[in-house]
């Protein structure tokens, strides 16, 4: 059995696909990531990055000879994030099995925002078309996502999981426009926490923090250079309050949570691969191992099955984190 645990980055880019000479080196694909533990495979948003990763999947999974089965998470609903789902070819075999949670004010907000995306006016095949087999859902943040011997089901935050169970937490997050989902997926005692589309506070944003503790792989937004983000950059207005950080905002999670290791994601569709490598040389003087995500990257954590659980450290986790500090206030 496989024992790794493997991230593949798919798609880096923020706001809109980005080819052209310019990007070749971390890509221009919108936001994609494949996780696989063991068996299973995690996907982490549907921006274009998703469509040469569907290529692969079912190439992979006829050479097993294994039906596919994946489980699609939305950071949230955005175009970014969306776009590539129509085009992703594995949607549209009959045996596939996806599992597609995300966030939503009701259960079936990513249902509907993925119907819209193929109303007859939008695009030629409706999401009915598409001739998987879709379990489509959105979900709550108290919600723990589990895959284990059972298939994908949720449970109580706390309660104990199979040794070989892939363990997903949520955590909400209100700075960036309309709220984000930032995950954790846990598998044999190594964890990744994907934060894309955040922003970072004055003084860090410390339930992230918190949320992101001893994560071995801190996936998270660094859209902006320093003097974009305050508005000193020649052709481009201030970005404060866009939901998007800056390289120094992503390096101080990372250390304060006492990360393994940053990647830069949601690079800003206008940096050239100059300015993608700038940001990587700022993170890295505040957290050294820093890496710009690139299309192709690939990070392995040896798993280790009896290892630290690696669930968020629940004293500052969501709710109980606000409780805390409103009370003492
Ligand atoms: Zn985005
Ligand atoms: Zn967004």
């Amino acid at each position: 059995m496989n024992e790794e645990l493997k991230i593949k980055f798919w798609g880096v880019r923020g706001s809109y696909p980005t080819p052209g000479a310019g990007t070749v080196k971390y890509g221009g694909n919108t936001a994609c990531v494949e996780i696989r533990a063991g068996r299973r495979t995690i996907i982490l948003d549907a921006g274009t990055g998703i469509i040469p990763l569907g290529r692969e999947l079912v190439k992979r999974t006829s050479q097993e000879k294994q039906p596919i089965e994946l489980l699609l998470l939305f950071s949230h609903l955005h175009h970014d994030h969306t776009q590539g789902f129509p085009f992703f070819v594995p949607a549209y075999i009959p045996n596939a099995k996806l599992h597609i949670f995300g966030p939503g004010g009701t259960p079936e907000t990513v249902k509907h925002v993925l119907e819209h995306n193929q109303s007859a006016e939008t695009f030629p095949l409706s999401l009915r078309d598409m001739a998987s087999v879709k379990d489509i859902e959105s979900v709550r943040e108290s919600q723990v996502i589990v895959w284990d011997e059972d298939g994908v089901h949720f449970a109580e935050s706390g309660s104990r999981s199979s040794e070989d169970a892939v363990v997903i937490h949520i955590h909400k997050s209100y700075a960036h426009p309309g709220g984000v989902y930032i995950y954790r997926i846990i598998w044999h005692g190594k964890s990744v926490v994907y934060a894309t589309d955040t922003e970072g506070y004055v003084g860090m944003d410390r339930r992230l923090a918190a949320f992101a503790r001893n994560a071995d792989v801190l996936i998270h937004d660094a859209q902006y250079s320093e003097e974009h983000y305050r508005g000193q950059l020649a052709g481009f207005p201030s970005t404060q309050g866009y939901g998007h950080s800056t390289a120094a905002m992503a390096s101080e999670v990372a250390a304060s949570a006492e990360a393994g290791e940053l990647v830069l994601f949601h690079h800003d569709p206008a940096y050239t691969d100059d300015l993608v490598a700038a940001q990587e040389s700022t993170a890295q003087k505040l957290f050294p191992d820093s890496h710009a995500a690139y299309e192709g990257l690939e990070i392995k954590l040896n798993a280790d099955p009896k290892g630290f659980s690696g669930q968020p450290d629940a004293k500052f986790a969501g709710e109980s984190w606000l409780k805390h500090n409103l009370d003492r206030k």
